[in-house]
C-alpha cells in the first residue's frame, strides 16, 4: 500500500479539508500521514485514519521530510501558502527538496493533487 502525506499552512487548511472530503473514497486506499493540525483536521472531517506527525512549525516536515528519504512516503500532498511567509520557511524548503531529490511526487495546489490521484501510474 502506498504512503500519502498530507500537509496544509494555516490558509490552506479549508482547501485541504474540502479536498479530502471530496476524495475520501480514493483516499482510503492508501496508508496516510500528514503533519499534526493537518492531519487531526483532516481525520475529523472524513474520520479516515492518519498518522500524525509534529506541527510542521514544530519540525513536522522535517520529519515527513526524512520519511520520504527512506523511502516511507510515495506521494505528498502539501498546500503551502504562497502568500504569507512561514516561521519554518527553511523547513518547507527543505521538504520541497528532498522531494526533488527523492523523485517523489509532492502535489503544492489542488489541480496537481487531483493529478496525481487520478494518476493511472497509481495503479
Ligand atoms: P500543521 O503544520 O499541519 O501542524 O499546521 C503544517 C505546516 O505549517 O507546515
Amino acid at each position: 500500500m502506498k504512503t500519502i502525506a498530507l500537509i496544509a499552512h494555516d490558509n490552506k487548511k479549508p482547501d485541504m479539508i474540502r479536498w479530502a472530503e471530496e476524495n475520501k473514497k480514493e483516499l482510503s486506499r492508501f496508508a496516510l500521514c500528514g503533519t499534526g493540525t493537518t492531519a487531526k483536521l483532516v481525520a475529523e472531517a472524513t474520520g479516515l485514519t492518519i498518522e500524525r506527525y509534529l506541527s510542521g512549525p514544530l519540525g513536522g516536515d522535517l520529519e515527513i521530510g526524512a520519511k520520504v528519504a527512506e523511502k516511507q512516503i510515495d506521494i505528498v500532498i502539501f498546500f503551502w501558502d504562497p502568500l504569507q511567509a512561514q516561521p519554518h520557511d527553511p523547513d518547507v524548503k527543505a521538504l520541497l527538496r528532498i522531494a526533488a531529490l527523492y523523485d517523489v511526487p509532492i502535489a503544492t495546489n489542488i489541480s496537481t493533487a487531483n493529478y496525481i490521484l487520478r494518476s493511472d501510474l497509481l495503479r
